[in-house]
């Protein structure tokens, strides 16, 4: 997916602050902040939405989420806790056609999701 940003990000074709990779995962600073910690966490493979995830890259897909943990325990965000998003498709606002989930923290956040 040569045009698709976080497949960009993920090549290193364009730069991010990184806090976590490893042979399947990457996480970096969002680069428009909504909360004092706002991280994305992807899969390097590229998986357009959640809609995509199938039992063909489930696997994938679980070692991202087996690394969300893990990326906010070493952000300091395990005490007070804090919110996993990925927006799937227009009405939730996907704006990067590549799977991601947000990592949200560092503040009380705001109650509604809707
Ligand atoms: P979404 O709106 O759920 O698709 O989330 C896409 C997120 O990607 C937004 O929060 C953007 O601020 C973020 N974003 C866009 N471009 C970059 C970039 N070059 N580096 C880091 N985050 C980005
Ligand atoms: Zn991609």
């Amino acid at each position: 997916m040569e045009n698709c940003l976080f497949c960009r990000i993920v090549a290193g074709e364009i730069p991010s602050k990184k806090v976590y990779e490893d042979g399947d995962v990457l996480a970096f600073y969002d680069i428009n902040p909504n909360a004092p910690v706002h991280v994305l966490v992807i899969p390097k493979a590229h998986i357009s939405s959640i809609a995509a995830v199938d039992a063909s890259n489930i696997e994938v897909v679980s070692r991202v989420l087996l690394a969300i943990p893990q990326i906010a325990r070493s952000l300091g965000l395990e005490e007070g806790g804090y919110r996993v998003v990925s927006n799937c498709g227009e009405d939730a606002g996907q704006t990067v056609p590549h799977l991601h989930f947000h990592i949200l923290g560092g503040k009380k956040l705001p109650v509604t999701l809707g």
